[in-house]
């Protein structure tokens, strides 16, 4: 609790403050939102009033029913209001607290309310004030009382309206209150103080961006104004869920409508029609030293289809980790370079820059194509290191046909001849973006391949996705065998310990990934919360290391990686353990991106229970790669966990994408993303009836309006969102 909270009795004063209030307006000029609240509404990435007032609440408390104090009944959860005729603190030395008792009468009776620990509210509570409580009536030894109800102040000046039968305007009791995600230091009663006044002041100014007749009318869901205040101070729990229903109906609509909006713009673009060579494709397929599955050919051809035409390919190939989007890849890679025209290949570490630039170049090998790697640090061309400066001038003269690399690689100064095809791996989004930075300044635009092994829920690929060009691998390389994964309690461990050492005796080697540390709190700032959090994450590492090279397997090789290594270290590291010098490699997540070990049989999860569903699936998909036996052990304390059991019982990363869209539930409208989405739209989403309602309103506004010229709002919000969700 904190003693500098509005501890009730002095809001009104709030609606004689000076100034005018915006969305846009910072929330250091929110009356009463002094500097140790803007640091931590900032910590929630809350920087304006507008993003205070859509940080909603995740639950409601129901005190709107004031009863009398004769018929507040134990085991119940009432509201009452009355006067408070004795207050006192009691202090019990035993048990080092303090209990604050006070009595409190209406006409009907007497009651008792006892908070532990609060010896503070006399300060604020006082004999003769009147006072609404809130809370659960309890019987204990006989006694009955109000166990620390929550508590709201009646000023003075109202009591004697209230003796007339009119009601106070509560705001922490006497109706339905919001309860929001408590983060440490802002509680749900210091969110209310706040954003009940502020929204009063600036409901009105909240612009309608949903067009009225085509959406609202049509779909009968609440104006803007309206939602707003019934989503933080409902009238009903009715109309809590039907505010809810606007807000989520307007997320997916807007989503659908950047789809469907980039998907009428791309069609007017013109990109290089790239005929396919036959010829090279099927050299290719024949050199290969596996058989490409059913689904991998498929996912080709529908690529090398898309880039005989001269409309822009807009493709997601996605595949479950270790499903083969490498080689579809670079088939699609190898045919744009048959026709004189260069490929760009974006992966999101130098770890696996390097990694694709080698299996590219073995796979390549014959083709006469040249490939170039260019990374923060290092750039190769033709397995030749070279300078920058070297590798930009040759790119810039069609030298290079294959550009593999980083972010560097859509740096100011690369400049392509002639760019027909980027490819963007491990995105989990769409990379637009990064698209239109590759072709500035050139007349067309290249194609679009993004590669994802973030399985996208069928109930998405069926809805939302639908408006997308996309290819799914979903069978795996013939020969690989169910990674049995198994949870480990802290007891077993030992057993787990011997298993290892067998695995690694008999030729195999294998991971363990360090648990996921949360960031401090303590800390000022979200910048120095972060750099607290990667070096907490190395000390892990490193102290597994100790601990595992020391103690457990003083005989093994064991390798450590992580996030804070320069990239030449990092290298040697993955050298080592790729030539199976290396037995056992300590990590963090880093590991949990695309790399490719076939020898790694092992994945061990510290701390598994601290990890989300898509997080392990992408750990497990480190090992399994290989004709072997492989095994996934996730320690935790918590072998009921239902993320665990969950990884358990599937394997295919679609079904697990599914059983996280039902274990998340609807209700939480903030979070994170894990699957390319925010979370409460992937709530949501199991409503398929509402996604596809979203969608045709989407797709029926931009028929009659596809520039949106007559919704100015719905056209800057659009922008916004697209950069948002990476989307576009
Ligand atoms: P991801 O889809 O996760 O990017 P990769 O492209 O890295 O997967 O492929 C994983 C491994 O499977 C690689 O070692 C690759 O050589 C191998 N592979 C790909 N396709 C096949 C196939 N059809 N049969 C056997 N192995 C394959
Ligand atoms: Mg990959």
């Amino acid at each position: 609790m904190d003693k500098a909270s509005p501890c009730g009795g002095e809001e009104w004063l709030f609606d004689s403050a000076q100034g005018h209030m915006y969305l846009s307006t910072p929330i250091e000029e929110i009356p009463r939102v002094g500097p140790q609240y803007q640091k931590k509404l900032k910590k929630l990435g809350i920087e304006t009033v507008g993003q205070l007032i859509f940080h909603f609440p995740h639950r409601y408390e129901d005190f709107s029913d004031i009863i009398p104090i004769s018929k507040a009944e134990p085991g119940k959860i009432v509201c009452v209001q009355g006067k408070i005729t004795e207050i006192r603190n009691i202090r019990i030395f035993r048990r080092r607290m303090y209990i604050t008792e006070a009595k409190i009468n209406d006409e009907s009776g007497g009651i008792r309310a006892v908070w532990f620990n609060q010896p503070y509210l006399i300060n604020t509570l006082k004999k003769s004030d009147f006072v609404f409580l809130a809370g659960k009536m309890v019987s204990k030894n006989g006694k009955k009382y109000l166990s620390s109800p929550a508590y709201e102040k009646i000023p003075a000046q109202f009591v004697e309206s209230l003796e007339n039968g009119k009601r106070y305007d509560s705001v922490h009791t006497g109706r339905i209150i919001p309860v929001y995600p408590e983060t440490e230091g802002m509680s749900s009663r210091w969110l209310r103080f706040i954003i009940k006044p502020l929204l009063t002041k600036i409901k009105d100014k909240i612009p309608e961006t949903l067009p009225k007749n085509e959406v609202l009318k049509k779909h009968e869901l609440l104006p803007i104004k309206e939602a707003i205040w019934q989503i933080h101070f409902p009238d009903t729990l009715e109309k809590a869920e039907l505010a809810k229903k606007r807000f989520v109906f307007e997320e997916l609509f807007d989503l659908s409508l950047a789809i469907l909006s980039e998907k009428i713009r791309l069609a007017k673009e013109k990109a290089i029609l790239i005929p396919i060579n036959l010829e090279s494709v099927k050299k290719f397929v024949e050199k290969l030293p596996f058989k490409l599955t059913l689904d991998q050919r498929k996912a080709a051809w529908q690529i090398l289809k898309d880039l005989e035409k001269t409309k822009p390919m807009n493709r997601l190939l996605d595949g479950d980790v270790g499903s083969g989007k490498t080689v579809v890849a670079t088939m699609a890679a190898l045919n744009t370079a048959k026709s004189e025209l260069q490929i760009a290949f974006m992966v999101p570490t130098e770890i696996l820059a390097k990694q694709h630039f080698k299996t590219i170049s073995t796979l390549l090998k014959g083709f006469r194509i040249k490939i170039g790697l260019i990374t923060g640090k290092e750039n190769f061309s033709n397995g030749r290191k070279i300078k920058r400066k070297e590798i930009i001038e040759k790119i810039k003269q069609g030298k290079v046909d294959i550009l593999i690399g980083t972010h560097a690689l859509i740096q100011e100064k690369v400049k392509f001849k002639k760019l027909g095809l980027v490819i963007i791996d491990e995105q989990h989004r769409f990379g637009i973006e990064q698209r239109a930075k590759l072709c500035r300044k050139q007349k067309y635009i290249p194609h679009l391949l993004s590669m994802s092994a973030t399985p996208i829920p069928r109930t998405l690929t069926l809805t939302i996705y639908g408006d997308l060009d996309l290819s799914l691998i979903k069978e795996m390389p013939k020969g690989r065998k169910k990674i049995i994964t198994e949870i480990i309690r802290p007891e077993k461990r030992q057993q787990a310990y011997d298993f290892i050492r067998k695995e690694v005796k008999s030729g195999k080697q294998v991971f363990v990934a360090c648990p996921r540390i949360e960031p401090s709190t303590k800390n000022n700032g979200v910048g120095q919360a972060l750099i607290a959090l990667s070096w907490a994450e190395v000390k892990a590492v490193k102290e597994e290391y100790e601990k595992l090279s020391k103690n457990i397997f003083p005989d093994l090789n064991i390798g450590m990686l992580h996030g804070k290594m320069k990239t030449e270290e990092k290298e040697k590291v993955l050298k080592s353990f790729e030539n199976r010098k290396t037995d056992i490699l300590v990590s963090t997540s880093v590991i949990e991106v695309g790399i490719d070990f076939p020898n790694a049989t092992i994945m061990m999860i510290e701390g598994a229970d601290k990890f989300g569903l898509a997080q392990l699936h992408q750990f497990r998909g480190r090992v399994g790669r290989s004709k072997y036996q492989s095994y996934c052990f996730l320690l935790s304390e918590f072998p009921n966990n239902p993320r665990l059991k969950a990884m358990i019982k599937f394997q295919d990363g679609f079904e697990l994408a599914e059983k996280d869209l039902k274990l998340r539930g609807p209700g939480d409208l903030t979070g994170q993303r894990q699957w390319g989405v925010p979370d409460f739209v992937m709530a949501s989403l199991k409503n398929i009836e509402l996604v596809e309602k979203t969608r045709i309103a989407a797709k029926e506004v931009l028929q009659i309006d596809p520039e949106l010229k007559n919704y100015p709002g719905l056209r800057t919000k659009l922008k916004e969102f697209q950069q948002r969700i990476h989307l576009e």
